[in-house]
């Protein structure tokens, strides 16, 4: 167990940063493992208003969908999720055996032992990010409009990167827009985004800026990748001081993945030009984090402006 100890009596385990453990009790309780947290009603309240505040900023005509905490292995396996993050994914397992080999497995726990090695894969993975379930989606639905398609997404996503960091959860809640159209729609779908981003960013009072940014795609052929994401700007991100200036957290992302899930799910228009696919993703807990660690945990002290904006 890495819950709190006795020569730690703060009641969650410490981050490591001054002013986030000073807010951390107010919003989380440990639950036995680092980066997974109970969270408090105070938390919560600000999350609830936040993902109506971007409900309120959702463009008309997207349709919405809510994937719980697991989606098919055989579909982000199709994704290629294994060749660029590996290390992070989470795989759900069961016990498969027989009555007898499953008694076996708990007999040998009950003794002391490791029931675990009886476990083998389900066809379950936990979801990485909330948009990766709504492409087959899209895709079963036959050629796509000429207009393009808008999604509203999300998701508790699981990344297997245990920390006390505050800002980095090993489970956390993701709400994406995704555009699946032309080329020149995702372009146009990401800089329009971007620009609001700023503008949600600074009416909720948080310190921002956006820069582009690569994912943390796995071992020494991924560092090429993030090269060539870096080059192609694929990647955007919002970056809020949670913890330091020097080292800011992205609380949003803004990516366009080109023809990648367009090739991966045959999506295509109705004279079959393969899509591309762009979303713009709201680190839902890494925002909640950012308000708390700017405004502090008294919510009536909040900026007049920001309360309003939130409604709170
Ligand atoms: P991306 O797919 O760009 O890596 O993640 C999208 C967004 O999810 C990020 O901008 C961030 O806000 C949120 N996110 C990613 N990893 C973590 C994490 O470890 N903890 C938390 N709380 N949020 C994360
Ligand atoms: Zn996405």
């Amino acid at each position: 167990m890495t819950s709190a100890t006795s020569r730690d009596s703060s009641p969650i385990q410490r981050d490591g940063n001054d002013h986030l453990d000073t807010i951390a009790g107010a919003l989380f309780r440990p639950m036995g493992v680092d980066g997974v947290y109970a969270r408090t009603a105070l938390y919560e309240h600000v999350i609830e208003r936040l993902g109506a505040l971007v409900t309120r900023l959702r463009e008309p005509g997207a349709e919405v969908f809510r994937f719980p905490p697991v989606m098919s292995r055989g579909q982000l396996e199709r994704s290629g999720y294994l060749k660029s993050f590996p290390n992070l994914l989470g795989c759900v397992c069961a016990l498969h055996g027989t009555e007898s080999e499953i008694n076996q497995a708990v007999g040998r726990f009950e003794k002391g032992g490791d029931w675990t090695t009886s476990l083998s894969p389900a066809d379950l993975v936990l979801s990485p990010a909330a948009c990766y379930p709504i492409y087959p989606i899209a895709a079963a639905r036959g050629p796509v409009p000429a207009g393009g398609l808008l999604f509203d997404v999300a998701a508790d996503c699981f990344r297997h990167e245990p920390s006390r960091d505050l800002d980095r959860l090993q489970s956390f809640r993701m709400r994406e827009f995704v555009r699946i159209g032309k080329p020149q729609d995702i372009v146009e779908f990401r800089e329009r985004w971007m620009g609001r981003a700023e503008d949600l960013a600074r009416s909720l009072g948080l310190p921002h800026r956006i820069e582009q940014a690569s994912d943390p795609f796995f071992g020494r052929v991924g560092q090429m990748k993030a090269v060539a994401q870096v080059q192609q700007a694929l990647k955007f991100e919002l970056l809020i001081p949670v913890r330091s200036e020097e080292s800011p957290t992205a609380c949003m992302s803004f990516n366009n993945h080109r023809d990648h899930f367009g090739l991966t799910w045959s999506l295509a228009d109705p004279v079959g030009e393969v899509a591309h696919t762009g979303c713009v993703a709201f680190g839902m807990d890494r925002l909640a984090v950012a308000l708390f660690a700017t405004h502090g945990i008294q919510l009536d002290r909040w900026p007049a402006g920001v309360r309003e904006t939130l409604m709170l």
